[in-house]
């Protein structure tokens, strides 16, 4: 007996070995058989791939996993040599090899790399999260099951009730995201909408560094929502995560609907004046972030938005309200330096492609590249947020070109009307590259806060 089993785990061996970067063989073979679940297929139907160390491993069709051994390997697929050693590998289903294999396949699965459309594959996930969860112990498998239950898949229907049970998971209790995402049910579901335990959640998420966390707390806070309002402390909760959101949202270049949410509700606060003196400029800032942010997340994704139709509303209003200011910018050109401000770095350079002044009109246009991503308020209804180019034109400009250098990494404002663009050489000292003077503004609408 004991001869017969160490037989069979060298031949495993010796087949596993021919499972592992057989790209090759696999397409040159006819047929090929899945040393995991047994079953036999077409080589022609293998169309997934595991990629490792740049080497290419076939995945089964129907397990998804890579054990697939072709017939050009050599190796005979006949079942009375393949089935002792498919026997041989389900009892080693804890084994490295095998959960390594698992694991591999749910990241795939995550990262789109797999048809997540195949009812397969999409129903092999589900298992085997819940494999990995309930003998493994891994609580990224049990977060990605409260994942997949928030958002369902074709093969796996939507519940947040399930949801929520894998959020509050003991597993997860020192998640801080889980509590944002319990929270998110509990505000939410169509039944048994809690927003005292809705607090709860985003109170536990925030102390554990969620931001998203920490937003709800605010937001609470402003409205007096399952708390007594408190205005003041709620603005200030979201003032101090703004910024967050805001490198985050530049930075992994990816649609952030926290990001346009926080500023969405900023904007409000200025707008109304709640927790703080109402400004329709300071109001129009935030709502500028709110466009670009919604700028950057997938349609489909900005159906779930539900508050984007007054967000809208309220935006045109204030534009409108401004009107009679034409030929006067309701957004100066502070307002485009400040959000470079934010960002000085010696070493984020930013450079002048061209320049071309119109004495005449008064007007400057002039490129930007910046190695640094930036976000520019427009002086209008537009915002973007740039990677690497920008094109710019400004009104009521006076400028006066000091150089021949176009190298500058930081903005200088010498007085109210006058804008530097300085290089700081670390050695040469501060050099001005080019100085802007603006023309006096006719005066703008009065109650701004800062
Ligand atoms: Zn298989």
């Amino acid at each position: 007996m004991r001869m017969f089993e160490e037989d069979v785990e060298n031949k495993l061996i010796n087949y596993l070995n021919h499972a592992r970067d057989n790209e090759l063989e696999i397409m040159a073979s006819t047929e090929c058989v899945c040393l995991h679940c047994g079953e036999y297929f077409s080589a022609r139907e293998v169309h997934f791939w595991e990629e490792h160390d740049h080497a290419l491993s076939g995945r089964c069709p129907k397990c998804g996993l890579p054990f697939l051994v072709g017939d050009a390997s050599g190796l005979s697929l006949e079942k009375k040599d393949v089935e002792p050693i498919v026997v041989q590998m389900a009892s080693k289903e804890n084994s490295p090899v095998i959960c390594g294999a698992i694991k591999q396949f749910c990241l795939d699965f995550q990262a789109g790399k797999l048809d997540v459309t195949n009812l397969t594959y999409a129903t092999q996930y589900e298992s085997y999260l819940r494999f990995l969860d309930s003998t493994l112990h891994d609580t990224s498998a049990t977060y990605a099951l409260a994942r997949l239950y928030v958002e369902g898949s074709v093969a796996t229907k939507a519940n947040p009730d399930t949801a929520l049970r894998y959020f509050e998971d003991d597993a997860l209790s020192y998640d801080g995201n889980s509590f944002y995402q319990a929270g998110l049910i509990y505000l939410t579901r169509n039944t048994d909408k809690d927003d005292k335990k809705a607090f709860e959640c985003f109170a536990k998420a925030s102390a554990l560094g969620s931001l998203e966390g920490s937003m709800y707390v605010g937001l609470f806070y402003l409205h007096g929502n399952a708390v007594k309002a408190d205005e003041d402390f709620g603005l200030n909760v979201l003032l101090s995560v703004i910024g967050n959101f805001y490198s985050r949202a530049l930075t992994e270049h990816v649609g952030y609907p926290e990001f346009a949410f926080c500023s969405f509700h900023i904007g409000l606060c200025f707008d109304e004046g709640m927790g703080v003196r109402s400004s329709a400029a300071r109001a129009a800032h935030y709502w500028l972030m709110t466009i670009a942010a919604l700028g950057q997340i997938e349609e489909s994704q900005l159906e779930l938005l539900p508050w984007i139709p007054e967000f809208y509303e309220r935006w045109q209003k204030i534009r409108d309200a401004n009107k009679d200011a034409a030929d006067t910018p309701l957004f100066d050109e502070d307002t485009f330096f400040e959000s470079f401000s934010e960002q000085q770095d010696v070493t984020s350079l930013k450079f002048l492609n061209y320049m071309n002044y119109s004495e005449d009109e008064g007007t400057l246009r002039f490129g930007i590249s910046s190695s640094a991503p930036m976000l520019v308020l427009d002086t209008g209804s537009s915002c973007f947020a740039l990677l690497k180019d920008t094109e710019w034109e400004m009104t009521n400009v006076k400028f006066e070109r000091f150089s021949l250098d176009n190298v500058f990494n930081r903005f200088e404002f010498v007085s109210q009307d006058v804008v530097r663009f300085v290089m700081d050489d670390p050695i040469a000292g501060p050099k001005t590259v080019v100085e802007l003077r603006f023309e006096p503004l006719p005066e703008e609408e009065s109650g701004d806060a800062e």
